[in-house]
């Protein structure tokens, strides 16, 4: 089932992602960032799981455009599963952020994520954190695409991963929780030294 903790969002997806809810594994990882992550983060996230962001794929289907093409690779066609894990741009951005926070696989899907999460004995803490950055991540995937539809601007991969990476600690530092462990709150500073 999937739960996304923002009111609103969270009753409008347990009522339209049935698809999902056969998916036990999808209930940790949406649940698992709740207030550290922001809820447009949360919002894009959801639209992304049930394939409704308007990806060139799906607007050449209704013929809104003619040209299906990924905007941040050129190359290949722009699906979500593509935009999010297929595309070059998105890889690259991976590649610096999966080591960053200790996550020893390259993900090829949510789910891949989520199976990882799952398997790793983590704190609360670290697994609503962890959390926060993929919405976050996947968030600003979506945000660079649009950035170059509408103004033909693309940050270049370390820009994007530095924005990603200020963007969680902001709202992780605003929102931290009081009850967080000493073992976690440097964990936390150690993330973001240097
Ligand atoms: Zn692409």
């Amino acid at each position: 089932m999937l739960f996304i903790c923002c009111h609103s969002v969270c009753c409008y997806a347990k009522n339209a992602a049935n698809e999902y809810k056969s998916d036990a594994s999808n209930e940790c990882f949406s649940t698992s960032a709740g207030r550290l992550s922001q809820p447009k983060h949360r919002f894009i996230t959801w639209l992304t799981i049930l394939d409704r962001l308007n990806t060139n794929d799906r607007w050449m289907k209704i013929g809104v455009t003619t040209d299906n093409t990924c905007l941040l690779c050129g190359i290949e066609v722009e699906s979500h599963s593509h935009l999010f894990f297929g595309c070059q741009y998105s890889l690259r951005c991976r590649q610096k952020i999966a080591p960053w926070i200790e996550m020893n696989i390259l993900p090829n899907s949510l789910r891949d994520i989520v199976k990882w999460l799952l398997r790793n004995r983590t704190t609360k803490f670290k697994r609503g954190f962890i959390s926060s950055i993929v919405l976050c991540t996947i968030y600003h995937f979506w945000k660079e695409r649009n950035n170059d539809l509408w103004k033909n601007q693309v940050h270049i991969v370390d820009r994007v991963v530095s924005l990603i990476q200020k963007t969680v600690h902001n709202r992780n530092h605003t929102v931290l929780p009081r009850a967080i462990s000493t073992r976690d709150s440097s964990w936390f500073t150690t993330l973001f030294r240097g």
